[in-house]
């Protein structure tokens, strides 16, 4: 038998927690990228340009980076990048100072948009890339061996995909057809079970239940939200 991979592995283990699989360890291994990032390459000079030229990183992994042992790295990196900004505003910008202008300085439309042009990311943040890369390997990985019978099984007892892992499962190339049936069938019967249970917690809502009369539906409505929404980050 071939050996199983890692991800195989993971996979299973997620299955059994709470909430999309693919949420889970995405968020675990973006977590472990940025420790590792700040533990050995914050001074590398590739990896700081490409965080200069993404003008930073995105809201969402932005808010992953504090942390006390961190300090310094997050100094080096936002600095960088301000600095970067700074160098090509000013530019652009005119002195406040300055009473006569140059002809040739720009004003209105043409101003906004050199200043727009050195503040946008010219390029994509760097753990949305990272976390991609890892979502595409976790969805071939459950594509490929939803056959097994380990996973066929903790994936139907799962809480299934979230629906931008399944959009994003259903984009993802050189996933074979019978695989793609299997997954999608094991996910119509999750979305299938939660439906019934938000229909269940309306109708006891609407009633003469209180919320004691719940049974497992009671946190329906905040599992639905997951997944729904998930916890996916730039793409959507
Ligand atoms: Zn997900
Ligand atoms: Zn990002």
């Amino acid at each position: 038998m071939r050996p199983k991979s890692s991800a195989y592995y993971e996979l299973i283990e997620a299955m059994s927690q709470p909430g999309c699989p693919i949420c889970r360890l995405v968020d675990r291994a973006v977590r472990q990228y940025v420790d590792v990032f700040f533990y050995e390459s914050v001074t590398n000079v590739e990896r700081r340009a490409e965080i200069r030229e993404a003008r930073g990183y995105c809201s969402v992994h932005g808010a992953l980076l504090a942390g006390h042992a961190r300090m310094l790295g997050i100094a080096i990196i936002q600095h960088d990048v301000i600095n970067d900004v700074l160098r090509e505003v000013n530019r652009i910008l005119p002195e406040a100072r300055a009473q006569r202008r140059p002809l040739d300085q720009l004003t209105g439309a043409p101003m906004r948009r050199a200043i727009l042009g050195a503040v946008k990311p010219k390029r994509a943040c760097p753990l949305c890339e990272y976390e991609r890369d890892q979502e595409g390997m976790l969805l071939h990985a459950l594509a490929g061996e939803i056959q097994d019978e380990a996973m066929h099984h903790a994936f139907a007892r799962s809480s299934g995909l979230c629906l931008p892992h399944l959009q994003a499962l259903l984009q993802l190339r050189g996933v074979a057809s019978h695989h793609l049936r299997l997954l999608l069938q094991i996910e119509r019967d999750i979305l299938t079970a939660l439906k019934a249970e938000l229909e269940e917690y309306l109708a006891k809502s609407n009633g003469s239940y209180d919320y004691a009369g719940m049974g497992r539906e009671a946190d329906s409505p905040l599992r639905a939200v997951k997944l729904v929404s998930g916890r996916v980050i730039g793409r959507r």
